[in-house]
């Protein structure tokens, strides 16, 4: 009988984990997989970019993926950084296969004017700040003034604009990072503009995230600038969110309320301040149609300026270079077809790509299910066929060479030290867990707990 395949699998985050469940249900062929994630944590955006407030969505982890991270042909090596520890050219002579399923952390530019200003931040910076990412975790968001402005239409938007005016007790609940709970209890912000180039109907935001607005408390929800009317004919879908919108405006508002105010049709131009933004220069915008048909906006000569002390850009995450990988710098993905890798020569065999640095930043984590099927399906195929080119290490070699690049090494028991730790401190505390966002404080409780 053949030997088990083995493959290292980069990443460890929903596409990683879909894979993971993929080549490990097959029946065809036998696999072995290691995961490789440079956070001492597993779950990628699962933990680090869902809202503290969307436990629901949090149960994908305990339902399925800790299942397969658990399964005994699967070892986990947190806190080791593929392309810094180590080489993807000693990955691919060590595996038969390498899946990458890095993720994409960058962040879309507006390209204005007073964008390099203090107090004007990439939302991924939030987000991973109050989601206690480690990378995150140290930096300092001025919310001492009233305004904040939040540019993009987009779930991550709402998400953001959602943390800024949700009261403190309710965020308190949930596992969210202390430390964001910390400046959030000291936020002056009241009011948080969502600014949508387009008009409602084509905001990106899904109809339930929409929807969710409707049972903030303390907040009330204005709708500025464009109507249903802009676009028509409407699809379900956008009569679904005409009528949210309707009911939005339509609530009965207080003057003691925190805000929302989604205003479509409206650009930032610029942004000024001297020292830090002080300053969102607005344009309005108007819908045209181009050579396509499609409803594009243009800006008009109309202006307005918002004060405001914190800007939050949420235009879209992008995927960067890999060291050692062929990169499609316009769609900021690894170059691949249909999940192989492919530089200018053609297929790097044995290396796939998998998830958001495979197809875009775009999807929610039970898309990355199918994207996750189709490579899986191309490396059986290849594996199959023999075109997989066959690993230098065995199981105990690797292992040796990967503590010898990382002797702080996380494995499987050590995260489940992390896992028990943070759920114990949540219990006390009656909140789903207390995150620990400091990497020398995850090690030392994996250690104390060995
Ligand atoms: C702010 C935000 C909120 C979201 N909310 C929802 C939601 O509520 N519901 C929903 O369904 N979807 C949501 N999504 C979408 C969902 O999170 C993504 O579809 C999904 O996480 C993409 O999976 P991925 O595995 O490709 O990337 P990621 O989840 O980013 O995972 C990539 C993993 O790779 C690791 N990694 C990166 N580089 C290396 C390296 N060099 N070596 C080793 N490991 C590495 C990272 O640390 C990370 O763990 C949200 C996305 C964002 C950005």
């Amino acid at each position: 009988m053949m030997p088990p395949f083995r493959v290292a699998l980069v990443g460890a985050g929903p596409a990683a984990m879909y894979a993971l469940g993929h080549l490990l249900e097959t029946s065809e062929l036998a696999f072995e997989v290691d995961v490789f994630e440079r956070l001492p944590n597993p779950w990628g955006l699962v933990r680090a970019g869902v809202a503290p407030d969307h436990p629901e969505k949090k149960w994908v982890v305990d339902r399925l993926f800790d299942f397969h991270l658990n399964d005994p042909r699967v070892r986990f090596f947190g806190n080791v950084e593929i392309g810094a520890d180590i080489a993807h050219a000693e990955l691919a002579a060590w595996y038969d296969a390498v899946v990458y399923a890095v993720g994409a952390s960058g962040d879309t530019r507006m390209r204005i004017p007073g964008e390099t200003l203090p107090g004007c931040w990439a939302a991924c910076d939030f987000i991973g700040f109050y989601n206690g990412h480690p990378d995150y975790r140290h930096l300092g968001f001025d919310l001492s003034s009233e305004r904040a402005v939040v540019v993009g239409n987009g779930n991550v938007a709402l998400d953001v604009a959602r943390m800024l005016t949700t009261p403190v007790a309710e965020l308190a609940r949930t596992d969210i990072a202390d430390h964001a709970l910390d400046a959030l209890r000291r936020s002056a912000v009241r009011e948080v503009v969502v600014l949508g180039r387009r008009s409602p109907m084509q905001g990106a935001f899904h109809n339930p995230e929409l929807e969710e607005l409707e049972h903030l408390q303390g907040v009330d929800v204005l709708v500025e600038g464009g109507s249903p009317a802009d676009d028509e004919p409407l699809s379900w879908e956008a009569r679904r969110k005409a009528a949210t919108l309707d009911r939005l405006a339509a609530r009965p508002r207080h003057a003691r309320n925190k805000r929302i105010v989604l205003r479509f049709l409206s650009s930032p131009v610029e942004l000024r301040g001297s020292a830090k933004v002080d300053q969102v220069v607005v344009a309005r915008n108007r819908l045209e149609r181009n050579a396509r048909g499609e409803l594009i906006a243009q800006p008009t000569d109309e202006r307005s300026v918002l004060r405001a002390g914190l800007v939050l850009r949420a235009i879209g995450y992008r995927g960067g270079p890999f060291p050692g990988l062929p990169f499609d710098e316009r769609r900021g993905v690894i170059r691949n077809v249909g999940g192989r890798v492919v530089d200018a020569q053609g297929w790097l065999a044995g290396t796939y790509v998998t998830g958001w640095i495979k197809r875009g930043c775009r999807g929610i984590i039970g898309s990355n299910k199918p994207c996750a099927r189709e490579t899986v399906d191309c490396l059986i195929d290849d594996a199959k066929n023999r075109r997989l080119p066959r690993a230098r290490l065995d199981k105990n070699e690797v292992f040796a060479r990967v503590m010898q690049k990382q002797p702080d090494l996380v494995q499987r028991r050590d995260w489940s030290a992390i896992d028990r730790a943070e759920k114990d401190a949540g219990r006390e505390a009656g909140r789903p867990r207390v995150k620990m966002s400091d990497v020398a404080r995850m090690l030392a409780c994996a250690q104390a707990a060995r």
